[in-house]
């Protein structure tokens, strides 16, 4: 009798931790901050957190700031001021948050940075990306490939673009690309003629594509009169549609004068089709599917205090702290598996591509 009463007040424990725990983690709210709504990809990152989480059984808060950071920041302190458990936030610019983490810290909510590195502030505690120096790495040899560079070929003309300077992302895709295509430049077989090489002079501040525009219609006209132009390093898909659009301006894009070698990032529609067609080289699939699954999964396991998933804590130094990292692979498309990749994979439907 003593034992059969031992045995079901220790099962009635276990049932009551197990209830305690799942009780614990239900419903619990959950901010994201997102950076933009016109380029598609942050559409897609924000749809498909909220769905990861609440799948999970978590609350959301899901607000984009128009790439602006007043905006950003009075949408994070709404979100403390909600009550928000964990906050998922892509910041508009890498160190302007951190006066409101602070908050944030005091009121003991985790923070994870997504996709872009919240900086200089020790305020931050988990980071969820693509591995930032590969996707660089991945855009340098898409060049070096189509040229035909690693197989003798050259002299060829190149211009650079990088992103925003305030996004740390933009350093480390800019440091990925050069160090494939820096060895070029230095023996003459890639042809830098606006000698504009320095991250400084090729960035485009909040990545805006009419910026980039504007630069290589300036680049065209001031270096390119009689001689072409054979390949662009455009950091993501948004600055490659301003630059084909300059290039197209100036009679590139026919058969006596074709586009030169284009790449991107990010996969969006839009250049999809434009690598179908032949105006853009290649991008890089970045599946939001999965950086999405990754923070909440780092959610669910900080809310139940279980170890959060990381798979690299030497990488991504702040400023202030290295942050404990969870590092997705992008995957570089062209048209040779575009279809594989995207549209087998359910990413994309073909109607979409057409
Ligand atoms: C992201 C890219 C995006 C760019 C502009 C970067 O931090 O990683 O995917 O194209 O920001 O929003």
């Amino acid at each position: 009798m003593k034992m059969y009463r031992t045995l079901t007040t220790s099962v009635a424990a276990i049932v009551l931790a197990a209830f305690a725990n799942c009780s614990y983690a239900a419903g619990e709210l959950i901010g994201i901050a997102l950076p933009t709504k016109t380029e598609a990809r942050w559409i897609m990152d924000g749809n498909n957190i909220v769905t990861n989480l609440k799948a999970k059984g978590y609350k959301t808060d899901l607000q984009y700031s128009t790439y602006d950071v007043p905006t950003q920041i009075s949408q994070i302190e709404n979100m403390i001021t909600a009550g928000v458990k964990v906050l998922i936030v892509s910041p508009v610019d890498g160190t302007t948050v951190s006066n409101v983490l602070r908050k944030a810290k005091q009121r003991g909510i985790t923070v994870i940075s997504y996709d872009k590195l919240i900086m200089k502030t020790k305020d931050v505690d988990y980071y969820a990306t693509f591995d930032n120096f590969h996707v660089g790495v991945l855009q340098g040899t898409s060049i070096v490939k189509k040229l035909g560079l690693d197989a003798g070929k050259g002299p060829f003309n190149i211009e650079l673009f990088a992103g925003s300077l305030d996004d740390n992302n933009a350093h480390m895709f800019n440091a990925g690309a050069m160090s494939v295509l820096n060895p070029y430049i230095a023996n003459g077989k890639l042809v830098v003629r606006s000698k504009q090489t320095a991250l400084a002079k090729v960035a485009t501040l909040r990545w805006e594509g009419a910026t980039a525009q504007a630069r290589m219609d300036n680049l065209l006209s001031a270096f390119y009169g009689s001689a072409r132009l054979n390949a662009v390093l455009a950091p993501n898909d948004n600055l490659a549609t301003g630059i084909i659009s300059s290039l197209k301006g100036v009679g590139y894009g026919r058969p006596n004068q074709p586009m030169p070698v284009i790449t991107g990032q990010d996969a969006q529609i839009a250049n999809i089709k434009a690598i179908i067609r032949g105006d853009q080289t290649s991008t890089v699939f970045k599946d939001t599917r999965l950086l999405a699954k990754a923070a909440a999964e780092m959610v669910d396991a900080i809310i139940k205090n279980k170890p959060v998933p990381v798979n690299d804590t030497k990488s991504y130094n702040n400023g202030s702290k290295i942050v404990a990292t969870y590092l997705v692979k992008p995957v570089l498309v062209d048209k040779s598996n575009w279809n594989a990749v995207l549209v087998t994979s359910g990413y994309y439907k073909a109607t979409q591509l057409k």
